[in-house]
């Protein structure tokens, strides 16, 4: 046995977020206070997006959270300045933000009153199923504040008083938002601190048993508990790289049970219980043999539980030019489908590449849990749809509305848009987002949500 440690505390299953963030859209005439009231909202977390000229600022969204749960703020900005009809230009405006927002915030400015651009937006949000919350913005005073109830005329119910400018009334708005969300998970804790979660897959015979032996024979500091930290009786901690891991399910690899006795199904359900207990795969190739549909049966399995991943092509020390030759041609056959996976050239028996495996486990956990501020990925698509719009099928193409980013490991991306998307068109939105932010080493997913 070695040095292994085994922990005889249960597993906790780890809540992972679904679903994308709801949506708050803030609605209303030219200078009632809009930026104002998101800048509050968002609490100038982020930088707001510069006026590019030309390009109307509509639609711009923000990462918002209040009492734990995030939300995103659709700023609806500016429409033109000069359009000629002014309520229809609002009721256009007021529309778009409505097609993709669970609530709406129709902000008015409280020391003028309601008008009648304010009353042509009411007409529309009102046909509308979408809640929305009446802003009386600028109630700076408590004199404004009685004024403010004039609003009720507007028919949209009470309004909420609220300064923008100063902060008055913002924590209550802010309530009221989170009452008038629909039902959705919040935000995600940062995992627990502790080792992180790695599976060591691979078909019999690949080297499972001979890398693990590997890292037990390096280890050097044994952690007997980390605090936070539950470790299955059937794990293991080692020390990689000088980093402590725990290794999902090494009780099978270290008796060779697994080999003794077990069938190949039983193999396969205890690699699918190791990949979805893990945060990470290294998923183990024999470099001396053909990649096998066994290997792409783990590869998928790693890849739908949406793991990150790292290929270690192991038994490098067997690989001479000509097998070379022949591996590179498989691997673009083979793993087309899987460029971002990190991939290693190792040999379990001579340690060649072995301190490689740490950086890239933790590359591929970054990946796997990295955030793209929702104004920086807005500003990012903008560029890439305008440069390449979406083909148009029968005199019709459908637009991407904005993005966000409903969550990590994996990161998953949610695109609102005017109808569905092509797969090519969605394929193409990936590759150029893997382009742009990285993410080696983890799955990403998108999935495309369709005006209502
Ligand atoms: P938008 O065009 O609706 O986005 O409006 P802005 O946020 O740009 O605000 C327009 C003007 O109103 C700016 O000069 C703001 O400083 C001012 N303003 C915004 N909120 C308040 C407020 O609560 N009280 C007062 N007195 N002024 C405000
Ligand atoms: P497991 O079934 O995946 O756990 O594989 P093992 O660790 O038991 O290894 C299977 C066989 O491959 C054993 O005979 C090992 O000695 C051999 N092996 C493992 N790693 C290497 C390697 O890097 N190079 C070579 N040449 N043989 C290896």
């Amino acid at each position: 046995m070695g040095g292994w440690v085994e922990l005889r505390e249960p597993d906790v299953a780890v809540e992972e977020p679904t679903g994308p963030q709801p949506v708050v859209a803030v609605v209303g005439r030219p200078n009632v206070g809009k930026s104002t009231l998101v800048n509050r909202i968002i609490g100038r977390r982020q930088a707001v997006v510069e006026d590019i000229p030309g390009v109307t600022r509509d639609r711009v969204p923000y990462d918002a959270q209040w009492n734990g749960r995030a939300f995103t703020v659709v700023d609806t900005g500016g429409w033109e300045p000069d359009a000629k009809d002014r309520a229809a230009a609002i009721a256009a405006q007021a529309e778009t933000a409505v097609l993709t927002a669970d609530v709406v915030l129709f902000v008015v400015d409280a020391m003028v009153g309601s008008t009648d651009v304010d009353e042509a937006a009411v007409k529309m949000l009102r046909r509308s199923a979408k809640p929305v919350i009446l802003v009386a913005n600028k109630a700076d005073n408590t004199a404004v504040e009685m004024e403010a109830t004039s609003l009720w005329s507007l028919g949209l119910g009470e309004p909420f008083p609220v300064s923008a400018l100063h902060g008055r009334g913002s924590g209550d708005l802010l309530d009221s938002i989170l009452a008038a969300l629909p039902e959705a998970p919040t935000i995600v804790e940062d995992r627990p601190r502790g080792p992180r979660r790695v599976a060591l897959v691979g078909r019999p015979n690949v080297g499972k048993s001979s890398l693990l032996n590997r890292f037990s024979g390096e280890e050097r500091a044994v952690v007997d508990s980390v605090a936070g930290t539950t470790v299955d009786p059937v794990d293991s901690l080692v020390d990689i790289g000088g980093q402590t891991w725990q290794l999902v399910d090494t009780a099978g690899l270290r008796k060779r049970v697994g080999k003794a006795s077990g069938t190949e199904y039983y193999a396969s359900l205890r690699t699918a219980g190791a990949i979805e207990a893990a945060e990470v795969a290294v998923v183990l190739l024999d470099s001396s043999e053909p990649i096998s549909e066994q290997d792409q049966r783990i590869l998928s399995m790693v890849t739908e539980a949406g793991r990150a991943l790292v290929i270690a092509f192991n038994k490098w020390d067997l690989v001479d030019a000509d097998r070379r030759y022949y591996l590179d041609k498989e691997i673009d056959r083979e793993l087309r489908r899987i460029p971002w996976a990190i991939r290693l050239n190792l040999s379990a028996m001579t340690g060649r590449a072995v301190d490689k495996l740490a950086p890239a486990l933790n590359k591929a956990l970054a990946s796997w849990e990295q955030r793209v501020p929702t104004a920086q990925l807005n500003q990012w698509l903008t560029a890439l749809v305008q440069a390449t719009p979406h083909p148009v099928r029968g005199g019709r193409a459908p637009r991407i509305l904005f993005a966000t980013q409903a969550g990590v490991a994996p990161p998953r991306f949610v695109l609102f848009t005017t109808g569905p998307l092509d797969a090519g068109y969605q394929r193409f939105v990936e590759r150029k987002l893997r382009e742009e932010f990285g993410y080696e080493g983890s799955p990403i997913e998108i999935s495309v949500r369709p005006r209502k």
